[in-house]
This record gives structure tokens, C-alpha cells and sequence, in this order.
């Protein structure tokens, strides 16, 4: 079995040019080639010889993933990327424009075991995790088909990212190699439903990251009804660890907050999450919930969303509500994994 050798950190990669007797700048210049320029062939390599080509295509292969399909939003740009895996499994990125440059949104496993009841990325089931090189390669397909370069990563695409811990972290110790594409920990998000064990291991690294977690919930009944995480750790574990977290790092958690009509949007609701958030380093980010076909949940108007910011806003939380990009592109993940395993017509693509 052949390695992939886009997987690797740089350690990894050290001690393996070590073990085929090459010398140690081989390390840079090789990692150089696969983080930062991106190639998929062995034979790109320009400045490395024909002999060290082939020792390295015996030992190993390069991951990537292919664009199946793109949707580009006529609304703001928003694109989105459904990409092909060898094995014929697809995953889904977004990458979106803000002011201060690009940011991707990146899968971190096929499918996810999660099961939350709003989302689209359990619908066609979980497969297996990502290889740190194919969470990266959906950055290298995506600079390489726009002619950017992507400054800010969110790890909330389709996947548990802490349940996939060792890859997702071995993941951002090469996207924030200066040898590598470089970005710094501080434009680098990671989401999680709550995996607290993870978030304690996560903590002891202290990198200095943006921890999210979907909360969706102020108490244990409502988050169960549609987080089954929550059963394993309940809401007040999650907050214990988020204060920890927070104390540790320094670092400022972020909530996320989809508001479902008529399930976790009234004031009471709004009153109690203000209750359990009091004093902590904390955002809120509330979202309208996209309603995905075959979830079957309503988004609140307009006002009932406003007013449920102005709640916490009224109890000292800092909140916003999310600016809906890629409205046009269905540009939340899960919903094009799911269409293509149905075998359904792809519309709109370009
Ligand atoms: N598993 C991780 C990463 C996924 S992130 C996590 O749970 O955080 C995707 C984010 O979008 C999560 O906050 C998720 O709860 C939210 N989400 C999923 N489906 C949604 C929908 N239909 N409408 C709005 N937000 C949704």
C-alpha cells in the first residue's frame, strides 16, 4: 500500500525522505511542491531528478479531489464545489467573498454520524473520515480553479471535525506551515456539536484557532430533540467546556444559533441562553435555519429573529445575525452528496 504523502506533517515527511537515505532539504522542497504549489504529479517536481521522481512514486501517491460539479451564485459569488474522491465518494466546500479576502468552508468527513434533525449532511449516511490532504486539496482544487488565494478557513462543511481529530489536526499544522500555504491559526474556524472530550484535547494544544459550537439550544430537552450529541454530553458539560476553553486560550467561543420556528425562537428561549452564556467570552451567531427539502423545518420572520438578537443584546451577549450568502446555491453542505447518492438531476449547474 502506497502513502499519501500530501497526509504527512512536516515531521512525518522528514523522517520519511530520511528513511530512503535522501537528504534532509529534500524535506522542504518536497512538502513545498505539495502544500504550496499544489501539484498532483510527482512529475511537477522541477527541481527534483528523474531517480528521486521515481522512488517517490514507488513509496507514494498525491491525494486530490476533482470538481464534479460548480454552482456559482448570481447573487453574491458565493461558489460552491461539489468535488470527487478517489474512491468515488463526494464531499462539498463553499468559498465565499468578504472584504478582507476568501474564505473556504471544508468538509471534514463523508457524510457524518452526528445525526442532527436540521441538517443535510447525514442524510446520505456516514462513509469514513478525510485524510488530512484530502481536507486540504479542497483548498487547492478551489485557489486553482478561481485564481486566488484563500486567506480564512471555517471547518463547517460536511463532517463532525472532532470526530476526525488526529486528521483535522494534522490538517492544520500543514495549512499553517510557512513552507505550506500558510495561514495563520487565527483565520482558521473549527465547528464542533459539542464533542467534549475533543474540546478538552483540542484546549491542551493551545492553538490559537476559533473554537464554534453548535449550540441551537438553550436547554437540554429542545437540544435533544434535535442534537442526539446531547445525550452524551449535555448542554451544561458542552458550556463547562467552552469556559474552560475560553480561559485557557484566551480565545473568544463562538456560538452557533439556527433558529427554527416555533422550536428553540421564543423570548423565554432567548432569555434562558442569555442566562447560561452570562460573563463568558463569548459571540453568538444566530442563523436563520436554511430550510433543507427534506428536514421540513421554518424559518422564523424577519422581526422574531431580530427581536430574539435584541434579547441577548439586552443581556450583555454579543450577537449577530448571519448574513445568508450563496442563498441562491442551496450553498449550505450536504444537500449535493445527498441529491447525487439519489441519482437526482443536478440543475443549475454552470
Ligand atoms: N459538525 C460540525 C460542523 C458542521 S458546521 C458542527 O456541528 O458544528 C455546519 C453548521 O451549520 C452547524 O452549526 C450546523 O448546526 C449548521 N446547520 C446545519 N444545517 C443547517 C440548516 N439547515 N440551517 C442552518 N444551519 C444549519
Amino acid at each position: 500500500m502506497k502513502t499519501d504523502i500530501k497526509s504527512l506533517t512536516y515531521e512525518q515527511l522528514n523522517n520519511a525522505v530520511l528513511e530512503l537515505g535522501l537528504p534532509k532539504f529534500r524535506t522542504k522542497q518536497i512538502f513545498n511542491w505539495l502544500h504550496f504549489h499544489a501539484v498532483t504529479s510527482f512529475d511537477d517536481m522541477t527541481n527534483i531528478s528523474k531517480e528521486l521522481k521515481e522512488k517517490l512514486k514507488e513509496n507514494f501517491f498525491i491525494s486530490h479531489c476533482d470538481i464534479e460539479d460548480k454552482y456559482v451564485s448570481e447573487i453574491d459569488s458565493t461558489v460552491k464545489y461539489l468535488f470527487k474522491l478517489w474512491d468515488g465518494e463526494y464531499i462539498e466546500s463553499v468559498v465565499m467573498k468578504y472584504k478582507y479576502g476568501y474564505t473556504i468552508c471544508v468538509s471534514s468527513q463523508v457524510g457524518c454520524k452526528m445525526g442532527c434533525k436540521f441538517c443535510a449532511s447525514t442524510l446520505a449516511g456516514f462513509k469514513r473520515n478525510l485524510t488530512a490532504g484530502e481536507i486540504e486539496s479542497q483548498i487547492h482544487s478551489a485557489q486553482k480553479d478561481l485564481g486566488v488565494r484563500i486567506s480564512h478557513i471555517v471547518m463547517m462543511g460536511i463532517g463532525e471535525p472532532l470526530d476526525n481529530f488526529d486528521n483535522v489536526i494534522d490538517f492544520l499544522e500543514n495549512v499553517n506551515s510557512p513552507d505550506g500555504l500558510n495561514i495563520s491559526m487565527r483565520s482558521i474556524t473549527i465547528s464542533t456539536c459539542g464533542i467534549v472530550d475533543k474540546i478538552y484535547e483540542l484546549m491542551d494544544l493551545g492553538l490559537q484557532l476559533t473554537l464554534t459550537i453548535s449550540l441551537h439550544a438553550s436547554n437540554n430537552e429542545i437540544r435533544s430533540k434535535t442534537m442526539p450529541v446531547n445525550d452524551k454530553y449535555p448542554i451544561e458539560q458542552v458550556l463547562k467546556a467552552c469556559r474552560d476553553y475560553s480561559k485557557k486560550t484566551g480565545r473568544r467561543i463562538s456560538f452557533e444559533y439556527t433558529l427554527i420556528k416555533g422550536v428553540n425562537d421564543r423570548e423565554c428561549d432567548a432569555l434562558e441562553l442569555a442566562g447560561r452564556l452570562k460573563g463568558m467570552l463569548c459571540h453568538v451567531n444566530l442563523i436563520p435555519v436554511n430550510d433543507v427539502e427534506e428536514r421540513g423545518n421554518v424559518r422564523g420572520s424577519r422581526e422574531s429573529i431580530e427581536k430574539f438578537c435584541a434579547v441577548l443584546k439586552n443581556n450583555s451577549i454579543n450577537a449577530t445575525i448571519r448574513r445568508t450568502l450563496g442563498a441562491d446555491i442551496n450553498a449550505s453542505c450536504g444537500q449535493l452528496r445527498y441529491k447525487k447518492k439519489r441519482g437526482d438531476a443536478v440543475e443549475d449547474c454552470c
